[in-house]
């Protein structure tokens, strides 16, 4: 079976395995590296994770944790890795 990727739901970085865990509703409250959203919070509803994506890119779209962004970084390629029912 292929590893399917999960992408934040605010702002579309790309996980190994989904901080919701393996049924999708047991969120780990983790961060995330480059939005920096708590899972199981900020991503809860498409409300709240639009609401948090607008103020995450009115202050600027900054990483979380800066020493893991990579160097060729795009963020409007990645905001197109949100779900739909999440934009
Ligand atoms: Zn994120």
């Amino acid at each position: 079976m292929p590893m399917e990727p999960w992408y934040c739901r605010v702002c579309g970085l790309d996980y190994d395995e989904s901080p919701w865990g393996p049924d999708g509703h047991s969120p780990d409250y983790t961060i995330c590296a480059c939005c920096g959203a708590e899972f199981g919070y900020q991503d809860y509803t498409p409300d709240s994770a639009r609401e948090y994506r607008a103020q995450w890119l009115a202050a600027g779209a900054a990483w979380f944790y800066p020493n893991m962004k990579p160097p060729n970084w795009h963020l409007n390629a990645q905001l197109q890795q949100v779900p739909a029912f999440y934009r």
